[in-house]
């Protein structure tokens, strides 16, 4: 790798669409530690029809977004429009600067427990673990195949949704189903999101002036996927989602726990097929499936127009939320800050006021006016006498993946 380059290419690859961001992670001037500056950020999406659609914005070069539309066939054509697109902006993949690309892979299975080089026997791993991930390893394998064929000179890393997760112990990762079975199958709680429980985590250790190893948080990613997680002295040692990111939490559109006899009784009763069924639990249930809105923000309207079907929906996403923050209390022993993340963890001030109202037997408690307060940086909204610290604290995937990568390529 050149002295040079500081430049880190992130991609998230899905089955038809591809996010991308472009980082610079040089030292600061001053010789801090690299925080990432954003070059360029983008997304292709609708990859294999018609209408494909790349929307790119080199934030490096004056901000101004460029939308490009037509039929890109498959992932090759998505990169090589992206390749395109930032040598546009002076900043290509054949650039002397560029260090490495970093890609998103969302099941790393038990192997991979830290961000790793990509060559062909952790590719071929990963392709192995298809069948626990078959909705989402075979788009981040095709991510990672397409990016080594324009650049197979550049490192390329794989960063693991499930990799922070891998410290859970065996009582918190094992399903309490015969061993042999779970064994040869693989079937075990792996965890995802763990990218943005990671650097959550850190932050909340970093604005209460303490080191990750002194601190135990329960961090809540509450996006349109949701999951909680348990962090005690920066290890996990629980979190909410399972084999597949279905557990745990309500989510948009996932259900989250659920009787598993549910499933035998849709199949027996009401005649459904598993495809169905799967769907059902993934795509049409959480608050979509209580309310027919997954939108917090639109919940949120409707509630305040009086609507209970809005309401209901409201607080079983609330009661599950306050379940896992006992639970995980309990796990920990001690807790020492609670902290919100992701789309509606960051922005929706109800939730988190509902989420902990009447915990304050347990020291937790929320400031109304500090939590009324929007910004985009990490901060406590819980007053000062609470025992535990809540806190809001932006997560940011790219820049974790982006900072894993460089740390690696440079180690
Ligand atoms: P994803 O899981 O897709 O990455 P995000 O973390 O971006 O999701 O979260 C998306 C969700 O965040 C939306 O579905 C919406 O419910 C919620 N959200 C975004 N902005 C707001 C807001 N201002 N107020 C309340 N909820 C919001």
């Amino acid at each position: 790798m050149s002295a040079t380059a500081t430049r880190v290419l992130v991609l998230n690859s899905g089955s038809s669409s591809v996010k991308y961001q472009l980082l610079d992670m040089g030292a600061e001037p001053d010789g801090g530690s690299a925080t990432g500056t954003r070059l360029a950020v983008g997304l292709v999406e609708r990859i294999g029809e018609e209408s494909s659609r790349l929307v790119h914005t080199p934030l490096a070069a004056g901000g101004e977004t460029r939308e490009t539309e037509g039929a890109m066939a498959d992932h090759e054509a998505a990169l090589k429009a992206v390749a395109a697109e930032l040598a546009a902006d002076g900043l290509g993949l054949d650039s002397p600067e560029l260090a490495a690309i970093g890609h998103r892979v969302v099941h790393g299975g038990l192997k991979f427990t830290a961000p790793t080089v990509i060559d062909d026997a952790v590719l071929a791993e990963i392709e192995r673990l298809v069948p626990v991930a078959p909705l989402h390893n075979p788009a981040n394998i095709t991510g990672i195949r397409t990016a080594r064929a324009l650049r197979p000179d550049l490192p390329q890393v794989a960063v693991f949704d499930t990799a922070f997760h891998t410290t859970m112990p065996e009582h918190a990762a094992r399903y309490a189903i015969d061993v042999a079975t779970a064994d040869a199958h693989r079937i075990r709680r792996y965890g995802f999101h763990g990218t943005s429980h990671a650097y959550v985590s850190r932050k909340t250790a970093e604005l209460l002036g303490k080191d990750p190893s002194e601190v135990n948080v329960i961090v809540l990613h509450l996006g349109n996927g949701a999951s909680a997680s348990a962090v005690a002295g920066g290890r996990c040692v629980d979190t909410s989602m399972g084999l597949t990111p279905l557990e745990g939490l309500v989510m948009g559109t996932r259900s989250g726990d659920i009787d598993p006899a549910v499933t035998f009784h849709l199949k027996r009763v009401a005649g459904m097929s598993t495809d169905e069924i799967d769907a059902l639990l993934n795509k049409k249930s959480g608050l979509v499936g209580l309310c027919g809105d997954n939108d917090m923000r639109e919940i949120r309207r409707r509630i305040d127009e009086g609507d209970e079907r809005a309401r209901l929906a409201f607080d079983i996403y609330i009661h599950r939320l306050k379940k896992y923050i006992g639970a995980y209390s309990a796990v920990l022993g001690k807790v020492d800050a609670v902290a919100f993340t992701a789309g509606v963890g960051e922005n929706a001030a109800p939730v988190r006021e509902a989420a902990v109202a009447g915990l304050e037997e347990m020291g937790l408690a929320v400031d109304a006016t500090l939590n009324a307060v929007r910004s985009g940086e990490p901060r406590l909204i819980s007053p000062d006498y609470a025992r535990v610290a809540v806190a809001v604290v932006p997560t940011d995937e790219e820049l974790e993946i982006a900072q894993q990568t460089y740390a690696l390529v440079n180690a």
